[in-house]
């Protein structure tokens, strides 16, 4: 349970005074739903309103603050002009003050003739005279107008003063937390409290204070990666304390395997099967990230591990993220299993009836040897005789510490977490802790680099003749058009109008897929390509074209600089498949900056997906190196992978100590951090694993 301490910051925002359910649904569209998210919602940058000595010491179209007396009033002659009131500066530097709409009598008694006010605006000339529209503060006290003022990332109907007031509200709901973190690392940091730094952030005093690189930013972002770091490592210690059991097969089915497969394995596959072979064989639980570009031969390595735990009269599962995936993993490893002898199945949410129960039966009574299917599968009701191998494949969605949770249906199962998408060893650290992992660093012989252009979306016309001559010589193509959350169906009018188009060149050849399309009607779609009735693929999402058609050799993508570098290689990374040189036209939409061009250009100049993700995060950032939400890297709400790698690591370290000192978080710096895994919302690893 959240600690009554954390109450009054989870209560919902239409708790504060002010906000009812229109502010509170205008408020959701900057993730703004409780009290608390005011708090993160930090400043994106700073308006300095310091007292300028004089007017002369104003720049025209910037904010300035100025000490002047009222001079005069000069109501308009006609309703549309605007109200002036003349002004001057102490060196007598004339200001005009403009307003358009406003009452006299208002403004008589908030600038009243001759009385000396502080106003704040932005400065403008305008007939040779400097004026301010609508000053942002009139004050008879310099106090009230403060010398920093933070700006907020905004939506339509709220303003920087409302949410500013919203905010001051929140930190006033701030109770008085005891410390989480270690006293001596604070001293040493010259850290500022919890609160001391969030009223930094937020009221700044000094332009020290607004620094990205404040103590009191720093502060707030270790909280963060604390919080994260320690409820991986109470995850990942809870499953590498249960003893594991020895599992080290007599290599039979794997040697039927290997001697079937019509090629070698490469030394890469090679190297990390005896990691991965150790591991098991070892006593403490496997927990390893498996990572190897689309292409490299993950699913062979995924099905000799497997092989190795039902050599041992085992059970073994591997989980897909979308249903596409695991009957393509069914497909690829029922008839190696059929082979040898093996029984393989398939469970997803579409398996249903007696179909279903069968299966359950079967998986229940230990006859079925491996099991394939969606994430769902381990929420669903389904039992093991004994499950002692979970491959979890991720390709690029992330999520893994709630799945981690999930594979507490084998008791003491290995798992191994597969990842098409090369990740940089901070997010490595961010998504799983500090777990081990392994690189599949080479591709099988004889793959052709692609061929990779980046042009214009306005050279379409020359690009469709070229692709029909290609598609009639029987190539087969993936046409992507990214969607967008915020604009989804406007993404999606967009994909279905260049369907339309290609139609009218291709004819019945082209299909759409979306991910607003039922799972049969995609399943449907993606056998036309592969069997080669349709030829031609739109496609509105990575995840569906997560597919292996080997036939398929070109991709276009477009609004290519929509996409992170990553996203990009692993798109590019489904024609790559064949035997056959392939192609990837990028195409960005024009005008398009030359940063984000020659951003592009860095896929014509590599195909190494790690020094791309290296790019991409300099570039954009942790939390986009995927995309957007889904990929499970973008919850940070303060830390900043671009600034704050450093305290990751730190981060990471602390949580280590931590959870070897205090396993339960009983001691009273335990009590302490528990309210910082709620307060940051990483509390699953509390409930789950750690007692009262
Ligand atoms: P990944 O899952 O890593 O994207 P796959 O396991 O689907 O890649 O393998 C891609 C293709 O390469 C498959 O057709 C597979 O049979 C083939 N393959 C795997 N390992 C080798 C190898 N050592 N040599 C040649 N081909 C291989
Ligand atoms: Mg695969």
């Amino acid at each position: 349970m959240r600690p009554d301490i954390l109450f009054p910051l989870f209560q919902d925002i239409t708790s504060i005074s002010g906000v009812g359910s229109k502010y509170a649904k205008l408020l959701h569209n900057i993730e703004i739903d409780k009290v608390v998210d005011l708090l993160w919602h930090l400043p994106h940058s700073f308006l300095n309103r310091k007292l300028s000595p004089s007017l002369l010491a104003g720049k025209v179209g910037e904010i300035g603050t100025f000490e002047v007396t009222v001079v005069e009033h000069i109501p308009p002659k006609i309703k549309s002009k605007p109200y002036r009131v003349l002004c001057q500066d102490r060196y007598e530097n004339q200001l005009v003050l403009c307003f358009f709409k406003t009452y006299g009598d208002f403004l008589s008694k908030q600038l009243p003739l001759d009385a000396k006010r502080f106003v704040s605006g932005k400065l403008e000339k305008f007939n040779n005279m400097w004026q301010i529209n609508h000053p942002d503060y009139i004050s008879a006290n310099l106090n009230n107008i403060p010398e920093i003022e933070p700006v907020y990332g905004l939506t339509a109907g709220i303003s920087n003063k409302f949410i500013s007031s919203l905010i001051q509200n929140a930190l006033s709901k701030l109770p008085f937390f005891p410390e989480w973190q270690n006293q001596q690392f604070i001293k040493q940091r010259n850290f500022p409290s919890f609160n001391q730094a969030m009223l930094a952030i937020h009221n700044p005093h000094t332009f020290a204070d607004i620094q990205s690189s404040s103590t009191a930013r720093d502060r707030l972002a270790y909280d963060e990666l604390l919080a994260n770091q320690l409820a991986l490592a109470i995850v990942r210690q809870k499953i590498k304390k249960q003893a594991g059991r020895k599992i080290a097969g007599n290599g039979l089915l794997r040697r039927k395997i290997l001697d079937t497969l019509p090629f070698q394995l490469t030394s890469a596959q090679e190297k990390v099967l005896k990691e991965i072979f150790a591991d098991q064989a070892s006593e403490s639980r496997m927990l390893r990230l498996l990572q190897g570009d689309v292409g490299s031969g993950k699913t062979i390595v995924a099905l000799l591990a497997m092989l190795n735990a039902v050599e041992c009269g085992y059970q073994a599962s591997i989980m897909a993220p979308t249903e596409i995936l695991a009957k393509q993993h069914m497909e690829t490893i029922a008839p190696l299993c059929e082979n040898i002898g093996i029984r393989a199945e398939l469970l997803t949410g579409r398996i249903k009836g007696k179909k279903r129960n069968q299966i359950i039966n079967d998986l229940a009574e230990g006859k079925i040897d491996i099991i394939i299917g969606t994430h769902a599968l381990f929420v669903e009701d389904v039992t093991f005789k004994d499950l002692a191998c979970v491959i979890i494949d991720e390709q690029h969605r992330f999520g893994v510490h709630q799945r981690l949770n999930l594979s507490a249906k084998g008791n003491l199962a290995d798992i191994l977490v597969m990842t098409a998408t090369p990740i940089p060893r901070s997010l490595i650290l961010t998504a799983f802790g500090d777990m081990e992992y392994s690189k599949i660093d080479q591709l099988p012989a004889g793959r052709k680099p692609v061929d990779t252009r980046v042009m214009p979306l306005t050279k379409i016309d020359e690009i469709i003749p070229a692709l029909k001559n290609k598609l009639d010589k029987g190539a087969r193509a993936y046409w992507v058009c990214p969607l967008v959350e915020e604009s989804e169906k406007i993404d999606l009018a967009a994909a279905e109008k260049r369907f339309e188009l290609l139609q009218k060149v291709f004819g019945s050849k082209v299909g759409l897929i979306h991910g607003k399309m039922k799972e049969k009607q995609k399943d449907e779609i993606m056998e036309q390509f592969k069997s080669g009735s349709i030829n031609l693929l739109v496609a509105t999402t990575v995840i569906e074209v997560g597919v292996n058609v080997p036939e398929a050799t070109i991709m276009i993508v477009e609004h290519a600089e929509r996409f992170g570098l990553a996203q990009l290689h692993q798109l590019r990374g489904r024609v790559k498949r064949g035997i056959e040189a392939a192609t990837c036209l990028l195409l960005y939409n024009y005008p398009t900056s030359q940063t984000a061009i020659s951003r592009l250009q860095i896929m014509k100049e590599t195909e190494d997906g790690f020094l791309i993700a290296e790019e991409d995060l300099k570039l954009r950032g942790g939390g986009e190196i995927l995309g957007t939400k889904q990929s499970g890297f973008a919850n940070f709400k303060l830390a900043d992978m671009s600034l704050h790698q450093g305290l990751l690591l730190t981060a990471c370290q602390e949580a280590k100590m931590i959870v070897a000192q205090d396993q339960n978080l009983s001691s009273e710096r335990g009590q302490a951090l528990r309210i910082l895994l709620y307060l940051f919302e990483r509390d699953d690893a509390v409930k789950t694993y750690l007692a009262g």
